[in-house]
């Protein structure tokens, strides 16, 4: 059975669907893989790596021949999935919402596109969850970002030139990524505040040390997710953290609610009582924003703060998060492959959550209910 891996090809970004150690896993339990010349280049994987652990390289044109799996990091654009079979499994990251077009062209095709995005957050499945394991290394760089945009040290010092006081870093929204940004920043030697609305999460911040700040706010969702806080909830929310947020060096903020837009948690009116030099770095900016004067992609400055919103952080640490992003599909491979052949279970938890579209349908319900 035959894996397919062409080189990414949108912009900006680095990553590679596998390395060259999972393509040697991935052959030695029976799998033929052919990947695209150059495609682990952006990651620093050369085509010399991947020869030597059994796959195959061919130039883009032959790429997709005769691969029943295809497996990527972004989604293959609307003329490659018109020259896939029906029947081919394709496994990348998919952003049903943000391109209805190419869902249709995925149901249209006979393809069966699994999202990885969508993978169940079950405990069986986190060794497969692209989101957890990206999100580890967006948090990470957050907090080396806000680091590198902030006048000031993160560390206390005690120097001949003075003593320097640690820097004040507030994380708001405390998921994978903002725990790793939690425990970046205190290994930097920064103060760190932690807020969420989910009581787990508190109390995950304060076993990496940090401050957590509480609110009579719990919003508890589905599935160790937060739900949307009502207006009436937001209102009470941003007032009673203006003054805490006003006393912070820095702010990072990841607060997600899945499947709508990202939550406003900085005001205007609240970035401008930061002191100027603050720096604000919201790792929301893909889903709208938690800040209200995010650009997407852009550092803008407001009163002498900077608000930064960084796109595809993980791909700015390509060499780790592909490893990741790899071993995550290697897991995800032992789903699809029986006895040597390809033989999916569709009606497992896993496969059946991460389904998109197949047979010529679309059947994840809410990218449905969006088409019709
Ligand atoms: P996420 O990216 O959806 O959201 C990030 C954080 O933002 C969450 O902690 C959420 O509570 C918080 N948030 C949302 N609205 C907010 C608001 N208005 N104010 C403040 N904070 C707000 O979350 P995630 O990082 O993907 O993970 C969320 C949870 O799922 C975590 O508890 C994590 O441990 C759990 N999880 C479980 C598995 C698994 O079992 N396989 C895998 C991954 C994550």
């Amino acid at each position: 059975v035959r894996i397919a891996v062409p080189r990414e090809t949108a912009p900006g970004e680095r990553r590679v669907a596998l390395t060259p150690e999972v393509v040697a896993r991935l052959v030695k339990e029976g799998w033929q893989v052919r990947l695209e010349r150059g495609a682990g280049a952006g990651a620093f994987f050369s085509d010399e790596g991947y020869a030597a652990a059994g796959a195959e390289l061919v130039p883009r044109e032959g790429v997709f021949e005769e691969a029943q799996v295809v497996f990527g990091v972004q989604p293959l654009e609307k003329p490659e999935l018109e020259r896939l079979p029906p029947g081919t499994i394709l496994a990348s990251l998919m952003y049903p919402q943000r391109d209805l077009e190419r869902v249709r062209t995925l149901a249209e095709r006979g393809l069966s596109a699994l999202a990885l995005e969508l993978i169940p957050r079950i405990t069986r499945a986190q060794s497969m969850d692209v989101l957890s394991s990206q999100a580890t290394v967006a948090g990470y760089v957050a907090a080396l970002i806000a680091a590198r945009n902030s006048p000031r040290f993160f560390p206390m010092l005690t120097t001949a030139a003075g003593t320097v006081r640690p820097a004040k870093v507030l994380v708001m929204g405390v998921g994978v990524a903002g725990l790793q940004a939690i425990a970046t920043a205190k290994r930097l030697g920064a103060g760190v505040w932690a807020y969420d609305v989910r009581k787990a999460a508190a109390e995950q911040a304060l076993s990496l040390g940090a401050k957590v700040i509480e609110l009579p706010i719990s919003a508890e969702g589905e599935g160790g997710y937060a739900r949307q806080l009502t207006e009436e909830e937001q209102r009470l929310q941003q007032q009673a953290l203006e003054g805490e947020v006003a006393k912070m060096d820095v702010v990072i903020t990841t607060a997600q609610i899945p499947g709508r837009r990202a939550p406003t948690l900085l005001t205007q009116s609240m970035v401008a009582r930061m002191s100027p030099g603050a720096v604000v770095v919201d790792l929301a900016a893909e889903s709208g924003g938690n800040c209200e004067l995010t650009r997407p992609g852009e550092g803008v400055e407001v009163g002498g703060v900077k608000v930064i919103g960084p796109l595809n952080l993980p791909s700015e640490l390509a060499v780790h998060a592909s490893e990741m992003y790899a071993k995550n599909l290697y897991n995800l491979a032992k789903l699809l492959l029986k006895n040597g052949g390809l033989e999916p279970d569709w009606s497992d938890e896993v496969l059946a959550g991460a389904l998109l579209t197949q047979g010529g349908q679309v059947r994840h319900g809410p990218t449905r209910e969006l088409l019709e």
